[in-house]
């Protein structure tokens, strides 16, 4: 498997540990017909699990009927997408659909230069996408780095400080780009309040206030998006991973004003808004709706976090974020380590951070794979001779 990877694939993820072949709910099997439990779901991607019947059927449904016949068109399980997201958000509103998390936040940023200003204000080890002005909105220096000059105009400051964003906010500023959570940075949760500021500094100097929702948007965090926990409503929102249910998906949604900032001919992208992506999305919906999942993830991911803070691990520090995005804080950098022995003992889970441990399992985890997962926790720190 290495040798055919090596001599095919570009190194971008460094090398394979697994080739995986099916997967069923939270469970994913390899190529030799281990099974594994996927607390990790190829990075939030994927709500509802692998092969639920609900996606196999409209995808198959829609792809028999009708596949992608461009943006010059419009279709109904777009339309209906549309319609339900804004439902969703309880806000009016206009979605532009894409393909993936990047491809939706460099729509973001477009629509922030078309206010008119410039500035655009984002968070230090914020995680935005990899494509340039994406890169450039991420607050992660060594992923940045190497492809200098990226876009002007974008600064960083820290997440979470509100001070930090008074002084960086001004009547020049068009956006303030941050994640209700930082996933990527090791499941970093703000101070509490810290959106409602972001929301009240924003509008103060008429700036956008874009959520990048990419992560914890669809459920992820107990309720269909995370800045409903805050009561606010953001400018744009950005969503993917989730909202496809392992289909590229991604989209773009203006509230207010920012829903017509984009005019014919300022951007688009010729799968936006595929009939078939589309129709899983309506099926991700529908089914975290009929499944009660958003109740689930939440109690679920409570289960998770108290099970391991009763552990009192010496090597596990705490345990952070909100529904079924979950870090595990360890006292020293062990994670790889640690992620090893677990997929060994058949558990995929995240080393995010050298001391942090990832969870982001399909929202339809069982209890008993969690409780199972708690269990099995502290071998993972265990000497193996
Ligand atoms: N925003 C956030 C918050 C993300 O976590 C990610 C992916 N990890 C992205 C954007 C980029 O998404 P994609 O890989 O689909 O481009």
């Amino acid at each position: 498997m290495t040798t055919r990877w090596q001599q095919s694939m570009m190194d971008n993820y460094g090398t394979p540990t697994l080739q995986l072949e099916r997967g069923e709910g939270a469970h994913v099997w390899d190529a030799d017909g281990n099974r594994y439990v996927d607390l990790l779901t190829g990075l939030a991607v994927n709500a509802l699990g692998h092969a639920h019947p609900a996606i196999v059927e409209a995808v198959s449904t829609q792809i028999a009927k009708l596949g992608h016949t461009g943006n010059l068109y419009v279709n109904e399980p777009a339309l209906k997408l549309a319609e339900r997201l804004l439902d969703l958000a309880g806000e009016p509103g206009k979605v532009f659909f894409c393909n993936s998390g990047a491809e939706a936040n460099e729509a973001a940023l477009k629509m922030a230069r078309l206010t008119g200003r410039t500035k655009v204000v984002s968070t230090i080890g914020g995680f935005h996408g990899r494509t340039m002005g994406a890169l450039t909105l991420t607050g992660q220096e060594p992923k940045r780095a190497p492809f200098a000059p990226l876009v002007p105009g974008v600064s960083h400051i820290p997440f979470g400080d509100v001070a930090a964003l008074e002084a960086a906010i001004d009547d020049d500023t068009a956006a303030f780009v941050v994640e209700p959570i930082q996933g990527e940075q090791g499941v970093m949760v703000p101070p509490a309040g810290y959106l409602q500021e972001a929301r009240r500094i924003t509008a103060e100097h008429g700036a956008l206030l874009v959520l990048d929702e990419v992560q914890t948007g669809i459920g992820r965090t107990g309720t269909w998006f995370a800045f409903q926990q805050a009561g606010i409503v953001p400018d744009v929102m950005t969503l993917a991973k989730g909202i496809g249910g392992g289909l590229p998906l991604g989209a773009t949604i203006g509230f207010g004003a920012a829903a017509d900032l984009f005019k014919p001919g300022h951007h688009g992208t010729t799968y936006g808004g595929n009939p078939v992506c589309c129709a899983a999305g309506l099926a991700v919906l529908d089914t975290i709706a009929s499944e009660g999942l958003l109740e689930h993830a939440s109690s679920v991911g409570k289960e998770i976090a108290a099970g391991v803070e009763a552990l009192h691990h010496p090597a596990i520090s705490g345990v952070r974020g909100a529904g079924l995005l979950l870090g595990i804080t360890l006292r020293e950098a062990v994670s790889a380590k640690a992620a090893a022995a677990a997929q060994k003992a058949g558990y995929l889970i995240n080393p995010i951070q050298p001391d942090v441990l990832r969870l982001a399992p399909p929202l339809v985890l069982e209890e008993s794979d969690a409780q199972a997962f708690v269990a099995a926790l502290p071998t993972f720190f265990e000497e193996t001779p």
